[in-house]
């Protein structure tokens, strides 16, 4: 299959996925006049034969304006529907690969999923053009849920801040934790101080501690 074909299969099978997922969005019109321009690009470029000579960006000149007005719809698509989706289709002929930018977010946590979404990602993006038209198509509505899932991600990476470290104290004599390395408190005492240690906030809490009154500010 030349890269018009690649191209226009997938925008059929996205078609058919956005079709069915269009019940549970809010805004149905919306999706359903997508679905109808990704069905009038499908059927373009599937007449079309394979360029002799690349055009710029690898759009035909022909299909600039279903492109752009899918972009323009795009801005508008409901909530629970990522646009990164729409690289799939257009990927063929730019011959550019759909890549995400890393989110470096603060928490391990949002950090983990992140990497596990990345790599759901990966799996799923090599079976979007399988010689089967119903795993391609579970491929195509799969990567669209982990799309979703991923600009959740990068939401929630945007607005949780980095979790503190405090310092508490090694050994039996511990009840406190600080947010100060230094704190009078947590280092005097000599004979029942054995040596300190940081961990997050949230796992000093969970281990009972409370914060120190005596900290600097
Ligand atoms: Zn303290």
């Amino acid at each position: 299959m030349h890269r018009y074909a690649v191209a226009s299969r997938r925008a059929r099978l996205l078609a058919d996925v956005l079709r069915t997922r269009a019940i549970d969005l809010n805004d149905r019109s919306t999706v359903l006049l997508i679905t109808e321009y990704l069905e009038m690009i499908a059927a373009r470029l599937h007449c079309y034969p394979a360029p002799a000579t690349p055009e710029p960006n690898g759009i035909p000149r022909n299909l600039a304006p279903d492109i752009d007005a899918l972009a323009r719809h795009q801005a508008s698509i409901p909530v629970g529907l990522s646009v990164r989706i729409f690289e799939y289709v257009t990927a063929p002929l730019t011959g550019m690969p759909v890549e995400l930018a890393p989110l470096n977010p603060a928490s391990d946590y949002l950090a983990t999923q992140e990497r596990r979404l990345l790599d759901a990602i990966a799996v799923m993006a090599v079976r979007v053009d399988d010689e089967s038209d119903a795993v391609a198509h579970s491929a195509l509505a799969g990567l669209l849920s982990l799309h979703n899932r991923h600009d959740r991600l990068a939401h929630l990476a945007a607005v949780t801040p980095a979790e503190r470290s405090v310092h508490v104290r090694t050994g039996t004599y511990r009840r406190a934790y600080h947010p100060h390395a230094a704190c009078p408190a947590l280092t005097g005492k000599r004979r029942t101080y054995s040596g300190q240690e940081s961990m997050p906030e949230r796992m000093a809490r969970a281990e009972g501690l409370t914060l120190c009154r005596r900290c600097p500010a």
